[in-house]
């Protein structure tokens, strides 16, 4: 059976880091489906045109990749586009606390989904969206946090 895994995510906006666990994910799975979560009670600092745009600009021809937005919960957007996998990044202790919660819930409310976690390399460990809001609120220059093909505007 041909393997579909999901990475949901905020994306907002994409960073070095999500880049790459994408491409580690690719190694791994038949089909990535990258899924920008769009929750009208969330706050973001990028509209959800810019976000897709970034992530379209990053994966401009890989045929595994797949890039769509959803809102609603991960497990249905997963049963409905036949996704067995839930794909998370950890980066630190702080995210494992996170992620085993929503990954044990997920669980319970899908037991045929199964989610698998990346260790995020020691390089990107650091790396995270809302630090890069943090710098590009202030101005700041954070291209080295992004991935290559983007550029903020
Ligand atoms: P969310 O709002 O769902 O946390 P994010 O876009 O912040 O969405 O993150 C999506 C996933 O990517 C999460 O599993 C997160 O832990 C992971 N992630 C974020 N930054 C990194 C990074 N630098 N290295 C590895 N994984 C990361």
């Amino acid at each position: 059976m041909k393997k579909t895994a999901v990475f949901p995510g905020s994306f907002d906006p994409i960073t070095k880091g999500h880049e790459a666990i994408i491409n580690r994910s690719t190694q791994i799975f038949d089909k990535v489906i990258i899924a920008i979560g769009e929750n009208s009670k969330k706050k973001y600092l990028f509209d959800i045109e810019k976000r897709k745009k970034w992530i379209k600009q990053t994966f401009p021809e890989n045929s595994k990749i797949d890039i769509q937005v959803y809102s609603g919960l991960t497990v249905d957007f997963c049963l409905n586009n036949k996704a067995n996998f839930i794909v998370r990044g950890l980066r630190s202790s702080f995210d494992f606390e996170y992620e085993q919660a929503i990954a044990l819930t997920n669980k319970k409310l899908a037991p045929t989904i199964e989610t698998v976690m990346l260790f995020a390399e020691p390089k990107y460990s650091m790396v995270s969206s809302s630090i890069v809001r943090d710098i590009i609120n202030n101005k700041g220059n954070a291209e080295q946090f992004l991935p290559d093909a983007i550029k903020i505007d």
